[in-house]
């Protein structure tokens, strides 16, 4: 029952409800049924909200000294959610080369691809992609990013991509939210990184790069805010996340030569999610997985382009189902990332 939309669910069980009453069961009997189905599921009602809120080469520890000194949102997500204790990033690279040299996805690096598609290799521009899986169920979706890179990402209803203030980046969630119904809301938020001096600037709360965290989870409160005057805070689900790590210099990048740079931060909240608690492990492909999951959506498709081979093609993210309270806390996930970092088979 658990991926059931609310439509679907009722009309199941009004079915149910005419075979047993053809039946000549007890009403009483037929309550019973009835609470069983509507309260044996690990996610929301079927008009959920998931926002996926990305600051851009956000690391666990920059993240957990904001939450301890200021970032009352990001502090109340983490204590009320879960956190990934090691969350790794597909390429951390700032182009993604395919062999031959092309460029298919421009200049967006490959973990922002990898959280839309749920894939670790990304060969085709023809791909599967959470946006156009809302937009099969009817549920519109947004992306607002504050770097022209992000120009590549048109599957969604809703799409703005250039050098926009963070705040303009959630204003354009919170509009569409409220004009429009959007469901599935998709930020990016990328002037933290012009902040950055060095990795010392992580852990100290006087430093320009935590002040422009703190920035960060003001604006994540303001959409909260939104979540709540919109009457649909309670069936929400909001992933903070980090796209990629940061190097160890003071220029602001992220090579893939640095172990670093492929280290970002994970934190999932909202209804059926543990409350305080931390998985080991996950990867970037898991968010779109997960994104999918949450709105209740079939399966991604992966590669739809037919020139790509069937083995490389499909989805190869992890639905983490150890971050739910109803289900075991135990998870085989097959860290492909991490034993490529540290060459294990
Ligand atoms: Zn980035």
């Amino acid at each position: 029952m658990q991926r059931t939309g609310k439509s679907q669910k009722t009309k199941l069980l009004n079915k149910m409800l005419d075979i047993f009453i053809k039946a000549g069961w007890k009403k009483i009997k037929i309550w019973t049924i009835a609470v069983l189905i509507f309260t044996n599921t690990s996610v929301s009602g079927g008009e959920s909200v998931v926002v996926l809120f990305v600051i851009d080469g956000l690391q666990r520890d920059a993240a957990e000294v904001a939450a301890a000194n200021g970032a009352s949102n990001l502090r109340f997500l983490i204590e009320n959610g879960v956190y990934v204790k090691e969350a790794y990033c597909t390429s951390p690279a700032p182009r993604m080369f395919l062999p031959d040299g092309s460029l298919p996805w421009g200049t967006s690096s490959s973990p922002n691809v990898a959280m839309h598609t749920g894939t670790h290799v990304f060969e085709s521009r023809q791909m599967d992609d959470i946006f156009l899986s809302a937009r099969r169920a009817k549920i519109k979706s947004v992306f607002a990013g504050g770097a022209v890179n992000y120009e590549e990402f048109t599957t969604p209803d809703f799409c703005y991509a250039g050098s926009l203030s963070d705040s303009m980046v959630v204003q354009h969630g919170i509009n569409h939210l409220k004009k429009d119904g959007v469901r599935l809301i998709r930020l990016h938020l990328q002037r933290i990184r012009d902040r950055w001096t060095g990795p010392e600037d992580k852990l100290d709360p006087a430093s320009e790069y935590q002040k422009a965290v703190i920035k960060c989870d003001h604006l994540l409160g303001k959409l909260i805010e939104a979540l709540r005057s919109e009457n649909v805070w309670k069936e929400s689900y909001i992933i903070v996340a980090g796209d990629h790590g940061m190097g160890i210099t003071s220029q602001s990048d992220h090579p893939p030569s640095v172990y670093s740079s492929w280290l970002t931060f994970m934190n999932f909240y909202g209804p059926g999610i543990r409350k305080g608690e931390n998985i080991p492990y996950a990867e970037s492909p898991d968010l779109a997985i997960m994104v999918n999951y949450l709105l209740r959506l079939e399966p991604l498709k992966g590669h739809i382009d037919p020139s790509v081979p069937e083995a490389t093609g499909g989805v190869t993210g992890t639905l983490l189902t150890n971050i739910f309270e109803d289900k075991s806390r135990m998870l085989k996930h097959p860290q492909m990332i991490r034993r490529y970092l540290k060459q294990e088979p």
